[in-house]
């Protein structure tokens, strides 16, 4: 057993100054106590200057993309319609890729993520994602140009999600975009296991222009797609914005994570929330930088108190794969935006994003959500400083 402490303890719920954490060999917490900042000198006790924080829950990114680090230019000023464009053709299956994706999970262990919702479209990532200590949710994504493709590319989508289940991995099939699914497959995607309780993902409102391809089907995103061969005629958009669309077709009773947001508005926020209490708005502010160069309004989700959660994306729109990393530019750009809050938007919510938050998330009692120490933590703002670093502990 070891037992552990810091200048301040964030459990999830609150922060403790100079609380003390005991944990056993298997990382479950045996109990948290607070000292109210008297900490007498105690014998076998772990002391850090810096916060702790439960382990990290990473709600979005693609591991099969690990190879793609800088492959995609990102100073065309094209934004996404460029990005899908040159992932298109530019993406490849090297000899090297399980050694890219491997080394790419275990960044993501030293950087403090104990578990991800990973998107697949191929199975690249499955031996690497059975043999990890990162749980794993995988989602099994689908997407195709026209009504005509959908069987056959859902049924791939279904070859893969049995293939997980066969290795006791966590999986759901769930649709790439609003603007990449034909209804067909849409509505494959939401008929399949609809009475259970799924966990589905989907891009959303990523470009300007996805609200503008759904509304008039024109622009730089709808040129692209029809450039490579997507049949817009059989994509009816059944909504005004992208958010509509995919609501349109999704069940309120599932977890929504909707990915990026980064043209979403007050509006949509009300659209979302009003169709159902679970849904789970998931920010990649690195990649979106990357990509559009421009970030979401993201304290108006903070003002609102709506569940928000951290991704990474993949090294396709990203130099690293860090929460911690996502968490200092939105620290930087916004700093009104609180520490407690932003660390449970990348712990507790996340955990609750992929139901799994009875293990993961806060440093309670009886979980087992790994320990993550920050040094050089502003302990006068109670913020992140751009070089606040991570330490796994646990
Ligand atoms: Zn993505």
């Amino acid at each position: 057993m070891r037992r552990l402490s810091a200048d301040f303890i964030f459990t999830g719920k609150n922060i403790l100054r100079k609380g003390i954490i005991e944990v056993d060999k298997n990382g479950t917490i045996i109990s948290v106590t607070d000292t109210k900042g008297k900490l007498d000198e105690q014998q076998s006790l772990e002391f850090y200057n810096g916060i702790l924080v439960p382990g990290f829950i990473n709600t979005h990114c693609h591991l099969e993309l690990s190879h793609m680090k800088g492959m995609i230019k990102n100073d065309t000023g094209r934004g996404l319609p460029g990005f899908i464009d040159e992932i298109i053709s530019k993406r490849n299956f090297p000899e090297n890729l399980q050694e890219k994706i491997n080394k790419a999970d275990k960044e993501m262990q030293m950087k403090g993520i104990v578990a991800a919702g990973d998107i697949s479209n191929t199975d690249d990532s499955f031996i690497v994602k059975k043999k990890s200590k990162i749980y794993y949710q995988t989602f099994v994504e689908s997407f195709t140009v026209s009504n005509e493709k959908a069987e056959e590319n859902f049924k791939q989508a279904e070859d893969n999600y049995r293939k997980l289940k066969n290795m006791h991995l966590p999986a759901s099939i769930v649709p790439h975009a609003a603007y990449s699914v034909p209804d067909k497959l849409y509505r494959m995607i939401s008929d399949f296991e609809s009475g259970k309780k799924r966990i589905i993902s989907v891009h959303n409102q990523e470009t300007s222009d996805e609200d503008l391809l759904i509304q008039s089907k024109k622009g730089a995103l709808a040129n692209v797609l029809a450039d490579k061969g997507f049949f817009l005629d059989d994509f009816s958009y059944p909504g005004s914005t992208a958010l509509e669309v995919n609501l349109h077709y999704l069940n309120k009773n599932d977890n929504i994570l909707l990915i990026h947001n980064t043209f979403s508005k007050e509006k949509d926020i009300k659209t979302a929330e009003n169709f159902s209490e679970n849904i789970f708005w998931v920010f990649c502010p690195l990649s979106n930088l990357y990509i559009e160069k421009k970030l979401p309004n993201i304290p108006l989700f903070f003002k609102k108190s709506v569940k928000t959660c951290i991704g990474t994306d993949s090294y396709a729109s990203n130099t690293e794969l860090s929460v911690l990393s996502e968490l200092k530019a939105i620290t930087e750009n916004f700093p009104e935006i609180s520490f407690e809050k932003l660390i449970e938007s990348a712990t507790l919510n996340g955990a609750k994003a992929l139901q799994i938050d009875r293990r993961y998330g806060s440093i309670e009692k009886g979980k087992t959500p790994g320990i993550n120490l920050i040094t050089s933590f502003d302990s006068i703002k109670m913020t992140l400083k751009p070089e606040s670093k991570i330490k796994v502990l646990v």
